[in-house]
C-alpha cells in the first residue's frame, strides 16, 4: 500500500478555525473593512482572456521591487506568505537539519520545516512576549538551517526592533533567517533594507493583511538576489494566480486606502487595550492588527458568548503561555464599536471584571 513519508505522517493537520462559522470575523486577522473599491473595481473587469492565460509573474515583480527599493532579482511573488515559507523550506532543509522557532508562532512555519524531516528547536519567547534574542542566538549550531520569526509575532503582536533581528541573522550566516513581516504595516518597521546587506536574509511580506487580499493568495518573499535565485528554482513559475496579479498594481498605487484602514486600527487597537485595562484584563500591547487578552478559566464561555453576538474571536488556549487567552483582531472604527459594546456586554455577564460600570 502506498505510505506517505513518516514526516508526512506524524505532521498535525492545520484546520481553518473560521470554516463553517458565520459571523464578523475577527478571529483571522484579515482586513475585515475589505480591499480597495479600486481594486474590486478592477476585479470585476478582467476579461476571458486575462483569466485564459497563464500568469507571468514577471512584470508584477518589477513594479513590487521598485516598490520596495530593490532589484528585480531580489524578489519574488508567491501564494501568500504560506508558500514562501514553504518555498525556504523547499531550498534549505535537508532531513535532520535543525530549524529554530519562538513559541508560540504562526503554525505554519513547524508544518512546512517537519514536513522536510528537519527538526524543529523551540524557543520560548520571554513571559512578556518580548522576543527571546540572546537565547535564539545561543541555541544556534553548525546544523541550524532556519530560523523563521514573525515580526510582528502571532499570536502575541510584540515586535523586536530590527537590530536585534540582525544579531541574529550575523550569529547564524549558514541558516536561512526568514523575518515574516505579515503584520508591517501595522508596526512600521522593517529588516527589508538589509536583504542585500546580508546573504542568508530573507523577508516575507503579504497583501492578506492590510491591504485586504487574503481570498486573492499573494505575497512577497525578499532576499539576496544570490539566494533568490535558488528560491526561483523550486517554485512553479504560475503559482500566482491571473486575478492577483492583474490587482496587485492598483493595491500597491492606493495607498490613500490602506492609509485610512491603517488609521482605524490605530485608533482601535489603542481603544480595544484601554478597554482591557478598565475592565482589569491582562492583554499585552499589540504592534499588529489583533490585541491578545488573557480572559482566563472562562475563556470558552467569553467566546461562545461574543459569537451569539455575532463576533467571532480566536481562541488562544492551548498556545504556550496562553493559557486562558483570546485573540481579537481589530476592525474598521464602525465593526470596533460593535466590538467594544460586546466585549463590555460580555464580561459584565460572565462577571469577568469588578470595575465594569452597567
Ligand atoms: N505569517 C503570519 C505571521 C500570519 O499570521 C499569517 C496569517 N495568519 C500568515 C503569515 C499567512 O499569510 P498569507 O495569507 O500571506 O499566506
Amino acid at each position: 500500500m502506498l505510505e506517505a513519508r513518516s514526516a508526512v505522517k506524524s505532521l498535525k493537520a492545520y484546520r481553518s478555525p473560521s470554516a463553517g462559522l458565520t459571523g464578523l470575523n475577527m478571529n483571522m486577522n484579515e482586513n475585515t473593512a475589505g480591499c480597495s473599491p479600486r481594486v474590486f473595481r478592477k476585479l470585476a473587469g478582467l476579461t476571458a482572456e486575462e483569466i485564459s492565460r497563464y500568469p507571468h509573474r514577471d512584470r508584477d515583480e518589477e513594479i513590487v521591487a521598485r516598490f520596495l527599493g530593490l532589484a528585480k532579482e531580489q524578489v519574488v511573488l508567491t501564494n501568500g506568505v504560506d508558500e514562501g515559507i514553504h518555498l525556504i523550506c523547499e531550498a534549505y532543509l535537508r532531513e535532520d537539519d535543525e530549524a529554530i522557532l519562538v513559541v508560540p508562532t504562526f503554525g505554519m512555519y513547524a508544518i512546512y520545516i517537519q514536513a522536510t524531516g528537519a527538526k524543529i528547536v523551540s524557543i520560548p519567547m520571554h513571559a512578556d512576549f518580548s522576543f527571546p534574542i540572546d537565547e535564539i542566538i545561543a541555541a544556534v549550531t553548525p546544523r541550524t538551517r532556519m530560523i523563521a520569526l514573525a515580526n510582528p509575532n502571532n499570536p502575541s503582536g510584540t515586535a523586536a526592533a530590527p537590530r536585534e533581528l540582525l544579531r541574529i541573522v550575523e550569529a547564524a550566516p549558514n541558516a536561512a533567517v526568514l523575518i515574516d513581516e505579515a503584520y508591517f504595516e501595522f508596526y512600521g518597521e522593517s529588516v527589508l533594507p538589509f536583504v542585500s546587506q546580508y546573504d542568508n536574509l530573507f523577508v516575507a511580506r503579504t497583501f492578506s493583511k492590510a491591504y485586504g487580499l487574503a481570498g486573492l493568495r499573494i505575497g512577497i518573499l525578499a532576499g539576496s538576489a544570490n539566494q533568490m535565485e535558488m528560491v526561483h528554482r523550486v517554485s512553479s513559475p504560475y503559482n500566482v494566480n491571473a486575478a492577483a496579479l492583474a490587482v496587485l498594481p492598483v493595491a500597491l498605487s492606493d495607498q490613500q486606502y490602506v492609509a485610512d484602514y491603517l488609521r482605524q486600527v490605530f485608533d482601535g487597537r489603542l481603544r480595544l487595550q484601554s478597554l482591557f485595562a478598565e475592565l482589569g484584563l491582562h492583554y499585552w500591547p499589540s504592534l499588529a492588527n489583533f490585541v491578545l487578552v488573557r480572559i482566563g478559566p472562562q475563556y470558552r464561555q467569553f467566546i461562545e458568548a461574543m459569537l451569539q453576538r455575532g463576533i467571532l474571536v480566536r481562541d488562544r488556549n492551548s498556545d504556550p503561555g496562553c493559557a486562558g487567552c483570546v485573540r481579537i483582531t481589530i476592525g474598521n472604527t464602525e465593526q470596533n464599536e460593535k466590538l467594544f459594546a460586546a466585549v463590555r456586554e460580555v464580561c459584565r455577564d460572565l462577571r469577568l471584571a469588578q470595575k465594569v460600570t452597567a
